[in-house]
Parts: structure tokens; C-alpha cells; sequence
């Protein structure tokens, strides 16, 4: 199964469906972009709920993140309780606290009512601190939760081989495997009567005379309401200065002993290390992540890796580093995700900027939009609506994140390096360059053949940047990325770089 990304997953290995309906109409009750968790979890609530729905998927089941996830299924998450009560207050922040366990009770039904094989299990996380700083930030983290009613306790032992200064432990969270349970959610939802159509980019919606117009590169279709399930909504909109791109880095590793916890650890860095077990076709793992970086902003992504690797060296008995990986995150920026109407529509819904907790929220997305399109009032509606401002929580890191975008997108416009010869660039590199004039970026491959496209985003025109581990260009400004052919991998852009012909 494909990924937006040329490092292989650990979930990677399962086969998708490549089910098209044959026979598709151009008109539904409910239009989906976008097959990860958030489509395939909506496509299949909605179709269940009577209505007729087409999920459009640019590329494969699984594609995009969901892919390349870890797939905690955590009640507690990177916006961290004392934080949210601070900048939301108590009542929201006790509101927030309820989504976890809820959705863990509703992909705990669904996995029950169709026996989903998907190593579904339920731990408890361990949440510590290595040094004293951090340690404030625990005991902070501690009392909010607490407050706002999870089960949190003080423990004394880390069950993951790292040296702590004090440690807590968090019960009810949930894992699984990610790609075995939207499989099994793509199968439910087709024999409902559900269509799903791969390879289709939706590239422009709009809402007239209460239908909704979707238009996709192949067709044209018209729909009572839509969902942007596409994890970052796509083009122009206020979401490019209200979350910031990130990248996250993954390696699986197998040990010298068995002695694989059952259970779930972080630490308190920036950005933070995490850790759990998972098991897959009798072979036990330890899955550890961290090293985010603004996506197109890392030179050596490499290192990355690098430091992931020695840092789990460091802990634990390492046997072999099975798989390594990195993924796309959305950060928003008062720290809460927006799931609802999209400013301005009836019809239209977005579903977006989860953090590292898309797991949890993708499926409190499909939840809570489908019961927006079924006439149901939701108690999360206003929490997450996609127009509030929360000026208290979000605005300076919405002024920074924009101040970001916009020196990447005027600066490096001016700073590409100059080539006199396409001979500067050797087998396996990739590098934006001003050449003959124009500013191109340039991939050689492993067998000496250039892969040219045209510098310019195509979302709003700041030069992208190579990502040599995964092998993708990808734009420092709102986190666009594409392969070596200009292909779209991640949103805002729809449209493909330009393919740029030197002759050598
Ligand atoms: C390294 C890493 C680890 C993570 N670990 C966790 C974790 O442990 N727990 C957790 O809760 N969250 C985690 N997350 C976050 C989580 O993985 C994501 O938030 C989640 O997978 C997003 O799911 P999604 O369905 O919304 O989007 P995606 O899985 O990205 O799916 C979007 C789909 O839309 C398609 N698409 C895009 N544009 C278009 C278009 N224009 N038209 C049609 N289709 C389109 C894409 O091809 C893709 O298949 C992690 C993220 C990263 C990067």
C-alpha cells in the first residue's frame, strides 16, 4: 500500500481495496475527500445513518497520515489540560476531557458490532519528567487532569527502561493498528452501499441553491453536504494562518530481550519522545517518535532520524531498527483542532488540525459531523467551531506562524543557490537551484536521472525545499509536498508543480 512518503511504515503491509463503484452517479446525499480515518469513519457513521455517500480519495485508502501514525488512541492530548483551562477555562476544558473516553467507546463498538481484527487494546499511558523544569510542567499537568475527571495517579516505576524524575500514569487509552481498522471500516461502508472513488483530487467546492458543487479533476458532482476529511483543508482559507505544518519522525525496533511493556510512555521535552509496544502477526515492536520540525524547514532531515535512533540506543536493548518514518501533523494554533461548519457554509465541513492526536479526534470529527448532517445538536459544536478566534490562547502564535509563512515566502525566494551545470548535482541529491535564470528544483536519481519542476508552490508561490528522507519537495510556508515529479502529496495545494524539461 502506498504512502505520501518514500520511507515504509510499520502498517504499511496491509492490502487495500481498490473498490470503485463502476456505476457512480453524480449526485449523493453526503461527499467525502479524503479515505483516512476521518473519511472512512464519517463515510461509514453516515452510510449507516440511511445516507447515500461517495468518499473521493486522491490517492489510495490510507494514504496520508493514517498511514504514517502511530496510533495511540489517547483522552489526553498535546494541548494539555492545564493549558486548556487556562485559555479555554474549566467547563471547556472539562468538555474536552469527555471526547476521549467517548471515542474510544465508539471504535470500541465498532470493532465489536463487525469483529474488526485490528490489534485493538487497551493501556494505560506513563507520563514523566527528566529534569526539574519538566517536572513543573507534570505536576501542572497532573492537577489538570485530574480536574477535569481522568483517571490520572502519581506512580513510581516507569515501565519503558528510562530514567525519570517523577512519573504518572494515565488510564484508559486505547491503540491499534490504524491501516487493519479503516480497512475494515472501507469494507463496511461498501457493503452498506457506500462508494468509494481513488485517484480522484477534489480540487474546488462550492456551496449554490443548498447543494454543494465538487469538482474533482476527472468530474463534476453535486451533493447535499460535503466534508473536507483531507486532514488539512485544501487552497486559500483562514486555516493557513491558524495551523502550522510539522513533520514527525518514527522508528520501529525489535529487542535483544522480550521484554516488551504493555504500555504507553512520553516524556516532557520539545518536542517529546514517545514511546509503546504493538505487535503485529506474532513479531513484538517498540514504537518510538519524536524530532517534529516545521515541515520544509529541516536541512538534514536525516538527523533527525539520526538522534531518534541513538537516543532509543541509549535506553533500550536494540535487536534490529525495523522500520523508521516520518508523517505530516497539523498544529493549531490555539491548540484545539476545528471540526464543524467551514466559515460562511451550510453545507460544508471541515475537519482538521488534530496535533499528534488525530486518532481521537478524526473519529470525534466523523462523531460530531454526522451528527451536524443528520439534524442532531452536538455538546462539541461550539468547542471546536472552525470560526471562533480565541484571542486569548491563539493569537500570538497565529501572528508568529504567519510572520513565519511570510519570510519563507518572500526570503527564499531570493536565497537559491546558483548552478552553472547540471553536473552539480549529483546521483541522490536534490536541491532548488537558480539555473540559466530560473529558479528549478532538481532531483537526481539513483541511476543519474534528472526529475525537474518549476520552484513555486502552487498553493501561494514560496519555493519548496528538498526533503531527502522521504525523498518529497515540501513548502516551508503552509506545509505543501510533492513528489519528484510535482505530483501533490499533502494539502493546501491541489495542483501539481510544473514539470520542467532540461536536456543535459
Ligand atoms: C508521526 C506521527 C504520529 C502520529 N501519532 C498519532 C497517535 O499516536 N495518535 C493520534 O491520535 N494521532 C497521531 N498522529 C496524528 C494522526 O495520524 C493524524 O491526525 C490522522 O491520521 C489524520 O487522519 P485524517 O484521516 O484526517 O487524514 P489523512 O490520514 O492524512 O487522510 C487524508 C486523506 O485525504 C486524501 N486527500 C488529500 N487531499 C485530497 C483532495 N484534495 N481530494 C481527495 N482526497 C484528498 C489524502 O490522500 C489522504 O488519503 C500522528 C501523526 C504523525 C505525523
Amino acid at each position: 500500500m502506498k504512502r505520501d512518503g518514500e520511507n515504509k511504515s510499520l502498517w504499511q503491509d496491509v492490502q487495500m481495496s481498490n473498490a470503485t463503484n463502476e456505476n457512480q452517479e453524480k449526485t449523493y446525499e453526503v461527499i467525502i475527500a479524503g479515505a483516512g480515518i476521518t473519511g472512512l469513519t464519517a463515510g461509514y457513521l453516515l452510510q449507516k445513518a440511511g445516507k447515500n455517500c461517495l468518499i473521493l480519495e486522491a490517492d489510495n485508502i490510507g494514504f496520508g497520515s493514517t498511514g504514517g501514525t502511530t496510533a495511540h488512541i489517547n483522552t489526553f492530548y498535546d494541548a494539555q489540560y492545564d493549558q486548556v483551562i487556562k485559555d479555554f477555562g474549566e467547563d471547556d476544558a472539562k468538555l474536552l476531557a469527555q471526547t476521549g473516553p467517548e471515542v474510544i467507546s465508539q471504535i470500541k463498538k465498532i470493532i465489536a458490532d463487525h469483529q474488526i481484527e485490528c490489534d485493538f487494546e487497551d493501556r494505560a499511558s506513563y507520563v514523566f519528567s527528566l529534569d526539574k523544569k519538566q517536572t513543573e510542567k507534570l505536576d501542572h499537568l497532573y492537577e489538570a487532569t485530574v480536574k477535569v475527571g481522568l483517571p490520572a495517579e502519581r506512580v513510581s516505576a516507569n515501565p519503558f527502561p528510562i530514567p525519570f524524575d517523577k512519573i504518572i500514569k494515565i488510564d484508559g487509552q486505547a491503540q491499534f493498528h490504524p491501516l487493519k481498522y479503516i480497512k475494515a471500516l472501507s469494507e463496511e461502508f461498501l457493503k452498506m452501499g457506500g462508494t468509494i472513488s481513488l485517484g480522484q483530487k477534489v480540487t474546488d467546492v462550492s456551496e449554490k441553491d443548498q447543494l454543494v458543487e465538487v469538482k474533482t479533476e476527472q468530474s463534476n458532482y453535486q451533493t447535499q453536504d460535503f466534508i473536507w476529511a483531507t486532514h488539512v483543508v485544501p487552497n486559500i482559507n483562514r486555516m493557513n494562518f491558524l495551523a502550522a505544518p510539522y513533520r514527525s519522525y518514527v522508528v520501529a525496533f525489535t529487542l535483544q530481550s522480550d521484554e516488551y511493556p504493555k504500555a504507553q510512555a512520553a516524556d516532557l521535552c520539545e518536542p517529546y519522545h514517545y514511546y509503546r509496544t504493538q505487535e503485529i502477526d506474532g513479531k513484538k515492536y517498540i514504537i518510538a517518535g519524536g524530532e517534529d520540525h516545521k515541515t520544509g524547514q529541516e536541512e538534514n532531515p536525516e538527523e533527525r532520524f539520526q538522534n531518534l535512533e541513538e537516543y532509543v540506543r541509549d535506553y533500550f536493548d536494540v535487536e534490529e531498527i525495523t522500520h523508521r518514518w516520518s508523517s505530516q501533523f497539523y498544529t493549531p494554533t490555539d491548540g484545539l483542532p476545528f471540526i464543524g461548519k467551514s466559515p460562511g457554509d451550510q453545507h460544508i465541513y471541515w475537519a482538521t488540525a488534530y496535533d499528534g492526536n488525530g486518532m481521537t479526534f478524526g473519529t470525534l470529527s466523523a462523531m460530531m459531523i454526522s451528527d451536524l448532517i443528520n439534524g442532531k445538536k452536538n455538546k462539541y459544536e461550539q468547542l471546536f467551531d472552525p470560526s471562533r478566534l480565541n484571542v486569548k490562547a491563539g493569537i500570538l502564535d497565529t501572528l508568529k506562524e504567519s510572520s513565519d509563512a511570510v519570510f519563507h515566502l518572500i526570503v527564499d525566494k531570493f536565497t537559491a543557490e546558483k548552478i552553472k551545470s547540471l553536473e552539480e548535482i549529483k546521483s541522490g541529491e536534490g536541491k532548488t537551484v537558480s539555473y540559466e535564470g530560473n529558479t528549478v528544483s532538481i532531483y537526481r536519481d539513483d541511476s543519474g536521472t534528472l526529475h525537474a519542476v518549476k520552484s513555486a508552490c502552487t498553493h501561494m508561490g514560496a519555493n519548496v525545499s528538498w526533503n531527502k528522507t522521504e525523498k518529497s519537495w515540501d513548502c516551508p510556508c503552509h506545509g505543501a509536498r510533492f513528489d519528484i515529479d510535482g505530483k501533490v502529496l499533502n494539502g493546501p495545494a491541489t495542483k501539481d508543480l510544473e514539470i520542467v524539461d532540461l536536456k543535459e
